[in-house]
């Protein structure tokens, strides 16, 4: 024991040994002598001498006397008594070079006449562990200035978290900035420490732009106050949220992106704020959205052709039924041998007949077109054709039934010559004028022709129930009908023909119509079919 420790009052002494620093008193004088010795020698840089001449340190460590240690002291360097540290020669034995380059230090502040140094090294213990030390060395008086006080803290288990801290925080940064995510951060107030370096390869914005609230700037103007109120309002409560929002791409265009976060708490469960991550779902959001349009538009394809289907099976049957009663009716009266009843009954009935079997005829033929359009087979054939003797023909065919259901047909027509599908021009002037007669039943049908420089043109107008605005466009269209099958029949596939047949021949056909006081379809069509198009067939 040394004989500083022997000049401590019994307070002291007590003092010196119950606190958890270790606490050294160390003699320089040796080592003061030697500096002093080099001084004289004309040394004036230590530091720069110090460098030329490595070993000095090592031996000048030797020439310390450690002239008192605390019991904290001895625990620190693994020492079975505080004996085994007191004395010369024990500070070399605990030194590895970190605390040689301290020891420069020292030698550095004495040769400067400096009174205190604080650094952080590492020793060795006697029993070989390396530990981290928080050193002072204080030199406490002029009259004792060869004399040095020393405390040492041991920062061995404080280094390690701290650097598992900063393993554990680069390990984090590494894993952010390359996931495929965008990554951040938050603290308890809600401001944002860190994103992933996806968020600015993403938005373009620079750290100082991002951080705090900056981030709301790159979303979506319409969608950032709402953003920033969920996020908030979870942050007060410290409650996962997510949401989505439109976020700017560097190149300008805004995608959707999902962002979802978790609350992080610390050991004692105290809140520390978000963890979260945003992920851009344009793609996705497109891919659903074009999923969910055609999942509809074949909703929509299904119900047509299941009315479609329900509609022409009673159409169809419809004008069967009266051929079928016909014909039995006759079968038996001829079968019966009632020559003269037979005969009697044959010019009616024989018209009925033929009426049903040229509407049977009509609809079979109106999904033969449809079928054949749809397969893009139709071809056109071209030839001369006036268009005003092509609709009084087709008129004359309507006779019957104008004159049964009391509808005359008044025919202004002009002789109009043109190149065109005779076959295709009459099934539309047919199919305009049977819907004529029968939405127009009743009153006066009207049949135009005419021509203007290049065009020719037909009208067929009548002063029927009328269309109702918002059907203009639809009833064009397969299977589109404006009104109840109740009261009109029909396939709803006439003027989807008509059009088709009209624009292969290069021409177009509008609707003016009152509801309640008519409607007028009008035809143009250029005066010659190009050649193109006759080679071309029909469009679909
Ligand atoms: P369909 O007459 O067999 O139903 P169309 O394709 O010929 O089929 O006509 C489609 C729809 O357009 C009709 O169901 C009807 O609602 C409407 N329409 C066509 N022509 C007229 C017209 N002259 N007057 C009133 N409505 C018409």
């Amino acid at each position: 024991m040394g004989g500083a420790g022997t000049a401590r009052g019994t307070r002291d002494a007590e003092l010196f040994d119950a606190v958890d620093v270790s606490l050294w008193v160390e003699d320089f004088t040796a080592v003061t002598n030697a500096l002093d010795a080099l001084r004289a020698s004309g040394v004036t840089d230590l530091r720069a001498w110090l460098a030329e001449h490595p070993g000095f340190v090592m031996e000048a460590a030797g020439w310390v006397e450690v002239l008192d240690v605390n019991e904290a002291t001895a625990r620190l360097l693994e020492a079975r008594s505080r004996d085994e540290v007191m004395g010369t020669l024990s500070l070399s034995r605990v030194f590895v070079p970190e605390t040689a380059a301290s020891f420069t230090e020292e030698l550095v502040m004495f040769w400067e006449g400096g009174t205190r140094l604080e650094l952080e090294t590492v020793l060795r213990t006697l029993r070989g562990r390396h530990v981290a030390v928080m050193l002072t060395l204080t030199r406490p008086s002029a009259e004792h200035s060869d004399r040095v006080f020393v405390t040492m803290r041991d920062v061995t288990a404080q280094k390690d978290s701290q650097r598992a801290l900063q393993e554990s925080e680069a390990r984090f940064r590494n894993m952010a900035d390359h996931a495929p995510v965008m990554l951040w951060v938050t603290d308890v107030t809600g401001r944002c420490l860190y994103l992933s370096r996806s968020w600015y390869d993403f938005t373009g914005q620079t750290h100082a732009e991002s951080l705090g609230f900056g981030w709301l700037g790159a979303v979506h103007p319409d969608d950032a106050e709402r953003a920033g109120a969920v996020f908030l309002a979870a942050n007060a409560e410290h409650l996962p949220f997510q949401l989505d929002y439109r976020l700017r791409h560097k190149g300008g265009e805004y995608r959707w992106a999902i962002d979802s976060a978790s609350p992080r708490f610390g050991p004692a469960g105290e809140f520390l704020g978000y963890i979260g991550s945003v992920i851009d779902i344009s793609d996705r959001k497109q891919v659903e959205q074009e999923r969910e349009r055609l999942l509809v538009a074949m909703d929509e394809a299904i119900r047509i052709r299941d009315e479609f289907l329900a509609v022409a099976s009673h159409e169809l049957k419809t004008p069967l039924t009266p051929l079928h009663l016909k014909l039995q009716t006759l079968a038996r009266v001829a079968r019966e041998g009632r020559g003269p009843e037979l005969l009697e009954r044959l010019p009616a009935d024989l018209e009925v007949m033929q009426r049903q079997v040229k509407r049977l005829s009509t609809l079979v033929g109106e999904l033969l077109d449809v079928t054949l359009i749809s397969g893009g087979q139709l071809r056109l054939e071209p030839e001369p054709v006036d268009l005003g003797a092509l609709l009084r023909e087709v008129s004359l065919r309507f006779d019957a039934e104008s004159q049964r259901t009391s509808t005359p047909i008044h025919a202004e027509l002009a002789e109009v010559v043109g190149q065109w599908d005779r076959a295709r021009l009459e099934q539309a002037v047919s199919n305009l004028l049977s819907n004529a007669l029968k939405y127009g039943e009743g009153h006066p049908v009207h049949l135009r022709t005419g021509r203007t420089a290049d065009h020719a043109w037909f009208s067929i107008r009548d002063e029927g129930i009328g269309i109702p605005p918002e059907a203009m466009d639809r009833i064009f269209e397969k299977f589109e009908r404006a009104v109840s099958e109740r009261h009109y029949g029909g396939l709803g596939l006439g003027l989807y023909v008509t059009r088709q047949n009209v624009r292969a021949m290069g021409g177009t056909i509008d609707v003016r119509s009152t509801p309640g006081e008519g409607a007028t379809f009008t035809v143009h069509l250029p005066c010659r079919v190009s050649d193109e198009r006759a080679a071309g067939g029909l469009a679909r």
